[in-house]
């Protein structure tokens, strides 16, 4: 048997279930130009995926396996590949939105298609209602999810060198847009400038991991907080899969035998599972509302405002200065900047969805479009439309001391956090270098509430 490995969302080689296969195998990554053409040359995740990379090849190596770059349109690399040399079949780990699907369907038109599970806790069709539908609300879902749990979802996959042969492959590198080959990829070849990381955003996964357990035990009462660090910070290695996520389950386990409550971060994992789950029944979803036809509406000018942190919204600004400057943006800023979007600025989610798919460096299409839906009040979930977040209760609820908004906008270190978490007194206030808010939260949560109830009727 001759297989083509193609590694997409599983960048590691601990735990990964493509190399518990036998026989031949050809290890492959493809820097896509279908995606790669719509992002910025200084796109901080190419950077991200790139680092992996170099670990995956380097760990690969030692299991006497040759990674093979390529850069080009997936399509077009296998049928190259195809043109090169015989196999039988082309394994990957299961990559279920929308894009994805219909590119591996291509692909499986050139050569049979074997998917092993991999990216989350559960298959997307393998948690379903007793008729057999997809859960559409997120507590049964989750019941199900945990009398279903056991201990197959955290199998390990061991690995084996003795098993696996490399082909003996030359060239090593190939740039699929010249044809040349190349000795070591850099990512200038490919149109990207390397970006510089943060210490965090450098350290493996084992590493957060070491560093989250001295806070799993307050992480409910924690990680609400915008400036406490109380989450675990994985997210970017789950999109990318340079943490396994039955790793990750294993070493919650372990937690749990020293007497700590590992459920609320497991519910954390179950959302994730949730929204691609919703996102493989209905891949619509990725456009159109599940409920309500709430379209927004569009203003240029609003949309500019938020998107370079000049709302005057403190909490807001401040998100959007985080993920500009380091792409990455806490959970519950999230929530209170894409409710300010659809609710207080009544854009299309769709706008808000797009700016943080361009940003996050988390980016995962199933959880960013399902939360934006959830905000907007249009997806499955029922979070009614009239849920409004008030970004300055907000923010004197979890960033009391105004330690979160300093730090994203220093220039307003002066202001007191009494004044900043006040939407009348910092109205009073001119600041030179901030600007006024572009919106009332009470008058514009007003009108929302009176478009909503409208478009309803
Ligand atoms: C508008 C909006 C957009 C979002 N877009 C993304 C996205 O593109 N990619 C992404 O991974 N998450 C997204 N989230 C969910 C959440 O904000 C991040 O997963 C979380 O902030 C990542 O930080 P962490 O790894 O420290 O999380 P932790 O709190 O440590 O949680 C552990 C893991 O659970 C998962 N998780 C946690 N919360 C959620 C959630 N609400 N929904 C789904 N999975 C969750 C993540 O994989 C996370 O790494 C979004 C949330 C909102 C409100």
């Amino acid at each position: 048997m001759r297989r083509i490995l193609w590694f997409r969302r599983d960048l590691r080689v601990l735990d990964n279930p493509l190399l518990s296969l036998e026989g031949e195998v050809l290890p492959i990554f493809i820097f896509d130009i279908d995606i790669l053409s719509n992002l910025r040359e200084n796109d901080r995740r190419v950077t991200l995926i790139y680092n992996a990379l170099i670990k995956l090849k380097a760990s690969l190596e030692q299991q006497g396996l040759n990674l093979a770059l390529f850069y080009g349109k997936p399509l077009d690399v296998f049928q190259w590949l195809l043109s090169q040399g015989n196999y039988d079949e082309v394994c990957a780990s299961g990559d279920y939105d929308p894009y994805a699907l219909e590119r591996d369907r291509n692909v499986s038109h050139l050569l049979p298609f074997t998917y092993l599970h991999d990216t989350y806790i559960f298959r997307p069709d393998e948690i379903l209602k007793s008729d057999g539908t997809p859960y559409q609300v997120f507590t049964p879902f989750y019941n199900r999810a945990k009398s279903l749990f056991n201990a197959e979802h955290m199998r390990q996959f061991f690995p084996s060198d003795q098993k696996l042969i490399s082909f003996d492959y030359a060239p090593l590198h190939i740039l699929q847009a010249t044809r040349h080959s190349v000795s070591v990829l850099k990512l200038e070849a490919i149109g990207f400038t390397p970006q510089i990381l943060t210490e965090a955003q450098l350290s493996s996964p084992e590493e957060k991991l070491s560093a989250f357990a001295e806070k799993i035990e307050n992480y409910s009462k924690n990680r609400d907080y915008m400036a406490l660090e109380g989450t675990s910070g994985l997210s970017s290695d789950l999109r990318l899969g340079t943490l396994s996520i039955r790793t990750l389950l294993r070493w919650l386990l372990k937690q749990k035998k020293h007497g700590i409550d590992t459920e609320p971060f497991f519910r954390q994992l179950i959302f994730r599972d949730f929204y691609a789950m919703l996102l493989y029944h209905f891949p619509y979803l990725s456009q159109q509302n599940f409920r309500y036809p709430f379209k927004g509406v569009p203003n240029e000018a609003f949309f500019h405002a938020f998107c370079t942190a000049q709302t005057g919204v403190p909490v807001v600004d401040a998100g959007i200065q985080e993920l500009l400057q380091s792409g990455e943006m806490h959970n519950r800023v999230r929530m209170i900047c894409a409710s300010f979007f659809t609710k207080n600025l009544l854009l299309p989610w769709q706008w808000g969805e797009t700016f943080f798919a361009d940003h996050l460096n988390d980016y995962d299409a199933a959880s960013n479009i399902l939360s934006w839906q959830w905000s907007a009040g249009t997806g499955v979930d029922p979070q009614p439309y009239f849920r409004i977040f008030n970004p300055y209760t907000q923010t004197a609820k979890f960033d009391a001391h105004a330690v979160y908004i300093y730090k994203w906008l220093p220039q307003l270190t002066d202001i007191t956090p009494k004044i900043l978490h006040n939407e009348d007194l910092l109205a009073q206030l001119s600041i030179n270098t901030y600007p006024h808010p572009i919106v009332n939260h009470k008058v514009s949560s007003h009108h929302a509430l009176t478009y909503f109830k409208s478009i309803q009727n």
